[in-house]
């Protein structure tokens, strides 16, 4: 009896530590990890990864990662580096692990986005309404949205928003840091996982892949930052589009030999499922 109820412990203690671990592998803190000159990738804690810029005058962050205490860890973790203030938060799009920690930056902080981001901040997601209308969030959304592209300047130094396109939503910006030669593309590029099309927010499958070929095309980037991969090259992105392009094909494919939903799905691995939805439903005009 003593040995069962000895085993039970074990197991109970076994469980409590796989959940503990497990707790701490999802919320790992926020970390600030170089990449080039005096630009880092801003990794860790709840949300996605962004990235912090330091620059001649002040600090840029990309994207604010979703609860209070990743944001107290961010400004902590630039603190580590420089005194100099965040001035500039630059949000990638309207997700809301890219945008609902902007409400825990100091309110010196000037918000951008492209203007479609903007416009999504106030309107209802996946059913939720939109707090950002209150009063008390409103100084937290973008205060300043361009249209096709924009410079920030932190000093002498130069900071490009750029706007391609349709693709994940219809308001992605990238973030590019010409003299290093790095871009923070958002939710425009995933690895290990197809590519989500927020139909929701009108994004679409094929304007995607020429928003990103046009990114290819306008900017030198070798390294492409985005919210949830590894750092990553211009292959990788060519190889993003080639794959997407890929999947439009098959899809076409089988709905010009009649092929219902169910059966395009059946085509493909699970996880391709919500994408090859999104391609069905932009082929078919559903
Ligand atoms: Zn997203």
């Amino acid at each position: 009896m003593k040995t069962i109820r000895n085993t039970g412990t074990i197991l109970l203690l076994v469980l409590i530590c796989t959940l503990l671990s497990a707790q701490n592998r999802e919320t790992p803190p926020v970390t600030l990890e170089k990449v080039s000159g005096d630009v880092y990738q801003l990794m860790g804690g709840s949300g996605s990864n962004g990235g912090v810029f330091i620059g001649e005058t002040g600090v840029l962050v990309i994207d604010s990662k979703m609860n209070k205490e990743s944001v107290d860890q961010t400004i902590a973790a630039v603190k580590e580096i420089t005194d100099k203030p965040i001035k500039y938060l630059v949000n990638t799009h309207s997700d809301g692990d890219h945008i609902m920690g902007n409400r825990y930056f100091p309110k010196s902080v000037t918000f951008v986005a492209h203007k479609n981001c903007r416009d999504d901040f106030f309107k209802v997601n996946f059913g939720r309404e939109s707090d950002w209308g209150e009063p008390e969030l409103l100084p937290f959304t973008p205060s300043v949205t361009f249209n096709n592209n924009m410079n920030l300047w932190l000093g002498k130094d130069k900071i490009e928003l750029h706007y391609f396109g349709v693709g994940h939503t219809t308001g992605d910006c990238v973030v590019y840091f010409p003299d290093e030669k790095i871009a923070f593309v958002g939710d425009q590029y995933f690895s290990g996982r197809p590519q989500l099309i927020h139909s929701n927010k009108n994004g679409n499958s094929f304007e995607h892949v020429k928003t990103l070929t046009k990114m290819l095309e306008t900017i030198d980037a070798d390294k492409f930052s985005s919210g949830h991969a590894d750092l990553v090259s211009r292959d990788d992105i060519k190889k993003h589009i080639q794959s997407m392009i890929e999947r439009q094909k098959k899809v076409k494919g089988l709905v010009g030999q009649d092929k219902t939903m169910e059966q395009v799905l059946a085509e493909f691995e699970e996880n391709e499922a919500r994408l090859v939805t999104s391609i069905y439903n932009e082929i078919t005009g559903k």
